[in-house]
């Protein structure tokens, strides 16, 4: 078999699959993905509700991730970068924390007795410093424990757990507890702290429709099962059969459990997120806002720090709350009533736009998560596995994981060619 006939099917048009197929289709594969939803991205979307531009849960693109760098690259998907920096929310007021070499507020607020001590922000020096200056692998190896029992370590103070880490580290995790593994805290940090945090122009959405471009994508297609047989690998769609030299299922974890049979990480952590349509001015601040989880742990002035989210006059403000096992309605009215202690009154003036829960954003990281990570052999000749499962439930993993598959893929095509002498 030649490389340049090699045909692939890819399951699944999330991050996963359509790096899968983007490093295929531009080492001359022909790839086809096939998509059950009604559109890329998995759990990367955007959409337009009333003229503003929502993500399907609030997440952010961190730039340093080196798949994205090595799969979009400097300038090839306009980003609006973030704030470093997070504007901690309590009753007596506001305090930002940050990086106090990007952020000047930051840098006024160093040492501020609202959240860290003289000696937390000698800590922050130490921890920021061991993160940076260590090999980027060294970091996901070595001993693994939570990121409470890590931080723990440097001797952070309380108030630098529930005012800061817990509300910051809980909205990138999920999980206010800091029960993730220290590995990936450490990693996530490092990516912060190399590149800061931002969003793409158009929306989180734009990464996945940035990969997809000249791909051959087959929406609504929803794959059932999956056989392999005589060098050949067939899919079976509803009432079609299509076959392949090579098959990649890049579904979410549970889906690739039922179709092949693996063993996948365990366990989901999800939010439910409130959109709201403000009047403009009612808060300046662009950084993330950081909440005591009563029940808000985070909130986003969204169209502060990119106008085009929002129409002419309104602002477009996101807020999540962790887990999900309150019902929306009384979700809404809960964050309704904190943001009153925030805003007062002007609340009445916020529209909602959205409420949306998202029971699987990513499986539990916790200690020892990386041995738990599926591989991406199947035991199906010629059908390989690309997903968050193999390689860690974020947009690194997922990206990384699609890299992986399509590289199994083309090495073993040429293997397989050279030793046919094509
Ligand atoms: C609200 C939220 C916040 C997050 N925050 C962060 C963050 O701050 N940082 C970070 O790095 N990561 C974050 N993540 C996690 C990150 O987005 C995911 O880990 C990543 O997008 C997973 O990509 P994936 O391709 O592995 O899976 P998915 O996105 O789940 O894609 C799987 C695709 O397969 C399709 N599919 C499933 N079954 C079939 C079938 N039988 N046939 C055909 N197609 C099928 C699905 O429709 C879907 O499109 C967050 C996720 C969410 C939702």
């Amino acid at each position: 078999m030649s490389q340049e006939r090699l045909s692939v099917l890819v399951i699944g048009a999330g991050l996963a699959g359509l790096a899968a197929a983007r490093v295929l289709h531009d080492a001359g594969t022909e790839v086809r993905v096939l998509e059950a939803g009604d559109g890329v991205g998995g759990r990367v979307r955007s959409d337009r509700v009333d003229g503003f531009l929502i993500d399907r849960g609030f997440q952010v693109l961190f730039p340093a991730y080196p798949s994205y760098r090595r799969l979009i690259g400097r300038g090839g998907l306009p980003l609006v970068m973030l704030p470093s920096g997070a504007a901690v929310r309590q009753a007596g007021g506001t305090s930002v924390v940050g990086d106090p070499f990007r952020d000047r507020d930051a840098r006024r607020d160093l040492i501020n007795r609202d959240v860290f001590s003289a000696a937390d922000v000698m800590r922050l020096g130490a921890l920021a410093a061991s993160v940076r200056l260590a090999p980027l692998a060294s970091l996901l190896t070595g001993p693994d424990e939570t990121a409470e029992a890590y931080l723990r370590r440097f001797g952070f103070g309380e108030r630098a757990f529930e005012r800061f880490f817990r509300p910051f580290f809980g909205g990138i995790f999920l999980d206010r507890s800091l029960g993730t593994s220290a590995r990936v805290f450490r990693y996530y940090l490092r990516m912060l702290i190399e590149g800061g945090a931002a969003r793409p122009v158009g929306g989180m959405g734009a990464l996945p429709a940035r990969l997809a471009q000249g791909l051959d994508v087959m929406l609504q297609a929803n794959v059932r099962s999956i056989s392999a047989d005589g060098g050949r690998v067939t899919v079976n769609l509803d009432g079609e059969a299509v076959t392949a030299d090579r098959v990649v299922v890049a579904t979410d974890p549970a889906e690739a459990q039922r179709l092949l049979g693996v063993g996948v990480p365990k366990g989901s952590k999800g939010a439910t997120y409130v959109w709201f349509d403000a009047p403009e001015g009612v808060d300046q601040e662009a950084r993330i806002l950081l909440g005591d989880g009563k029940p808000i742990n985070d909130a986003t002035w969204i169209s502060n720090a990119d106008k085009g989210v929002a129409p002419a006059g309104r602002a477009l403000l996101s807020v999540t709350v962790l887990g999900t096992e309150r019902d929306e309605g009384e979700v809404e009215t809960a964050v309704r009533s904190a943001l009153e202690a925030w805003y007062g009154e002007q609340v009445n003036a916020f529209k909602t736009l959205a409420v949306r829960t998202i029971p699987h954003a990513q499986f539990a990281q916790p200690p020892g998560i990386h041995g738990l990570l599926a591989s991406p052999q199947t035991g199906l000749p010629g059908v390989w596995l690309a997903s968050e499962a193999t390689r860690g439930s974020s947009i690194q993993g997922a990206l990384a994981s699609g890299e992986q598959a399509a590289a199994a893929i083309l090495q073993d095509a040429n293997v397989l060619g050279r030793a046919r002498g094509t």
